[in-house]
């Protein structure tokens, strides 16, 4: 494993990271998720991110039981705030000082942990002063129960004020998480820019675009069983965007130039977004550990420049580049 300064920060973190969405809580059983947690840190992987939200607060109670045991100090547990998790009660949603507050203390009982390294806004509150909501963060600093703050699916000059505010009140904001990947690069004319600017890294998700990038979808044919496109708790909705014969089509002529390089086609998306020097880290999830020990390998390639050209020239305008759709993944206003 390789690691990476977390923005510019004195946080290192592995470059691959591992996250629960969709699969601990949910499509994957706990023994699996428990097996994939011991695969990760068997490779090295010290970074693990969740979400109060994941599965409803289940996906956080299986990671804390999964790294029992663990040295403590030898991990980086990220987590997060903003979504409801049910029962609902109108607080419990957004960055108010009452949700960031009492969500911090639900994610360490079920992480079972004292703190957590870094605790990030999933997204950004409209309804909610940003002065309020970094205090609220000030304080979970202060506590002890969060060592840094990151934010999450955040405009450019949404991220410059959060990170202007954090500075005044003494706390380090160093992270964004934006989905980043072969085939959704939004973040690179303003967020990644800014970023840079302010020493704030990328953690980015579905870096494999939840399992599309592996090239296991073939145009015109059924999902293979048991995929995430295949999982109706929720991952087929979310895998929906990518899955058309134009996208699976493109992304088949990859293929030979991953195989050129001696990489499964899921090693190269990943290996992909860590070419970009913004990035801290790439945020892999799993269904089952053969796929963490596949996806580890991208540690620490690098992809000739000629290479790069090519992997464009073979996916052409199927890749999503208007930065207008960082916020597309924001709610304009609160979730009910
Ligand atoms: P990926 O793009 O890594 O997709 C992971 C999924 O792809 C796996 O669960 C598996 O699904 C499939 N897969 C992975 N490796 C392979 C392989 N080698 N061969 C074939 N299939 C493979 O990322 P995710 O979409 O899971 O997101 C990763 C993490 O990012 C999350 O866990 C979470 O921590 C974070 N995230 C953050 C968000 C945010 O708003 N901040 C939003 C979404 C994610 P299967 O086997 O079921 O097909």
């Amino acid at each position: 494993m390789e690691f990476r300064y977390l923005g510019n920060s004195g946080l290192k973190i592995s470059e691959i990271t591992y996250g629960n969405w969709l699969t601990h809580g949910s499509q994957v059983e706990n023994d699996v998720a428990t097996e994939c947690v011991h695969a990760a840190l068997d490779a090295g992987i010290t970074t693990f991110d969740t979400a109060d939200a994941y599965a409803n607060t289940k996906a956080e109670a299986v990671l804390g039981d999964a790294l029992k045991g663990q040295r403590r100090q030898s991990l980086e547990i990220f987590t997060k705030v903003y979504w409801p998790t049910g029962p609902a009660g109108p607080n419990d949603v957004g960055l108010s000082r009452k949700h960031i507050l009492g969500s911090i203390d639900g994610s360490l009982s079920r992480l079972q942990t004292d703190y957590v390294d870094l605790y990030q806004a999933h997204r950004y509150d409209t309804e909610t002063p940003l002065e309020e909501t970094m205090q609220a963060f000030a304080d979970v600093v202060r506590a002890g129960k969060a060592l840094y703050i990151g934010v999450s699916e955040w405009t450019a000059d949404q991220i410059r004020a959060g990170h202007s505010l954090a500075k005044d009140l003494g706390i380090q904001l160093i992270s964004s998480q934006p989905q980043y990947s072969l085939l959704w690069r939004v973040i690179e004319p303003e967020v990644v820019p800014t970023c840079k600017e302010l020493g704030i890294g990328q953690i980015v998700w579905s870096p494999i675009a939840q399992g599309v990038l592996s090239g296991k979808y073939q145009p015109g044919q059924p999902p293979p069983q048991g995929s995430r496109a295949t999982d109706d708790k929720g991952g087929a909705d979310m895998i929906r965007r990518f899955m058309n014969d134009t996208v699976l089509s493109r992304v088949q002529a990859l293929k030979p130039i991953a195989d050129e390089l001696n990489l499964t086609m899921a090693q190269l998306a990943v290996a992909w977004v860590l070419q970009n020097d913004n990035v801290s880290a790439a945020l892999v999830g799993a269904s089952r550990p053969a796929q963490v020990h596949e996806n580890v390998k991208a540690a620490g390639v690098r992809i000739p420049d000629e290479a790069m050209k090519r992997i464009d020239e073979a996916l052409g305008d199927v890749v999503e580049r208007d930065p207008a759709k960082t916020a597309e993944n924001a709610p304009q206003t609160r979730p009910v």
